[in-house]
């Protein structure tokens, strides 16, 4: 459960926000201006701010530069998709993450545990995840399936670790480049594959009968539950 503040001044959106959000499970509050949104969120501590750029009185970005004077909270940019160069401006003045209108839901959800992690890594105590007869033991760096011990090299591991901890979702080869490989993208999508592939002979499964590692062409890889799946 993560406190949200969202400042945004159009009420279909904030509705709409306050709606995902709360079904993500977090507390929302919201600000539709920016001077009372910038008091809330020094004020309230919130741990993420959504912060729309165009405001009825002082600017997203003003309200963004103020902010960063006195709070290192964590600031994902709600924008139109024609401002590129306003979201630049805003990542250069100390914003996290930015999301484009019209976004959905995952979208959101993801951005939100991404800053989280990037900015608060402590907070989230390294924790056994099991997943059907996956049990990944991130302490020790092991992993069980059906009770039997999977070797796996560093940059497996790590890639079963980051597809884990987004169960269901699908991982771009770009996020997982960069997540796992500390990479920019560009000709390394091989190298997931590669690593994708040796994952999943460990794993007992071949792509062409997948049960964990789900590959959805031309976008990226999903871990699953096979045992929840139809
Ligand atoms: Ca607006």
């Amino acid at each position: 459960m993560t406190r949200v503040l969202v400042v945004e001044d159009d009420p279909e959106i904030g509705r709409l926000l306050r709606r995902n959000l709360t079904e993500l499970g977090h507390v929302v509050t919201i600000a539709t201006e920016g001077a009372s949104g910038l008091a809330q969120a020094v004020r309230d501590e919130p741990q993420v701010v959504l912060l729309d750029l165009g405001l009825p009185d002082i600017s997203g970005q003003q309200v963004l530069e103020m902010l960063r004077g006195v709070s290192s909270v964590p600031v994902i940019i709600i924008t139109a998709q024609d401002e590129d160069s306003s979201v630049v401006r805003a990542l250069d003045a100390g914003a996290d993450d930015y999301l484009a209108k019209p976004f959905g839901t995952e979208q959101l959800a993801a951005r939100i545990r991404a800053v989280l992690r990037r900015t608060d890594p402590g907070q989230r105590p390294a924790q056994e995840l099991r997943i059907g007869e996956l049990v990944i033991e991130p302490a020790a760096r092991t992993v069980q399936l059906g009770g039997q011990q999977v070797d796996l090299s560093r940059k497996e591991y790590d890639l079963l670790w980051v597809l884990a901890n987004r169960l269901g979702e699908v991982v771009t080869k770009r996020e997982l480049l960069s997540e796992v490989w500390q990479l920019p993208f560009g000709g390394g999508d091989r190298t997931v594959d590669v690593h994708l592939s040796w994952l999943r002979r460990k794993l007992g499964e071949t792509a062409a009968e997948p049960r964990y590692l789900q590959t959805v062409r031309g976008v990226g890889v999903r871990l699953v539950d096979p045992g929840t799946e139809h």
